[in-house]
């Protein structure tokens, strides 16, 4: 992905920190941040720091970022106190799951009693 394509992807932009976020994970992978439209109490979403479309066509090289992304998740959902309760990990593809951002990223839900099946 060239220099001008990912100042356009707002997550790309996270990750290099020319958009703010409110943070709460960092490591040299992965980034985790506060969802700006919280849908649950805990709504943070991890991203790769390089620049991945979706998890609809990985790659054998996108293995050990998803490693990171699934691990960061884990531990955020122990940091913010949802582990013990119980917490969703999400990843929506396409229009009827209502992805709107074509960077990875791994929604972590929690801090309250979560549906199922999803709406
Ligand atoms: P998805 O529907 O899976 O593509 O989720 C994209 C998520 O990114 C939504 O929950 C948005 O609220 C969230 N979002 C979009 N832009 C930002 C941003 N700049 N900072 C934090 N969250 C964002
Ligand atoms: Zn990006």
């Amino acid at each position: 992905m060239s220099e001008a394509e990912s100042e356009r992807c707002p997550f790309c932009r996270i990750a290099a920190g020319t958009l703010p976020s409110e943070q709460v994970y960092r490591d040299e992978m992965v980034v985790g941040f506060r969802d700006l439209n919280p849908q649950a109490p805990v709504h943070v979403l991890v991203i790769p720091r390089r620049h991945i479309r979706g998890i609809n066509a990985p790659e054998a090289e996108d293995g050990a970022a998803l490693a990171a992304m699934v691990r960061a998740a884990n531990q955020i959902a122990r940091e913010q106190g949802v582990a013990e309760s119980g917490y969703r990990l999400v990843w929506n593809v396409g229009p009827n799951a209502g992805q709107s951002v074509f960077h990875l990223h791994l929604h972590v839900l929690g801090g309250r009693r979560l549906g199922w099946p999803p709406g």
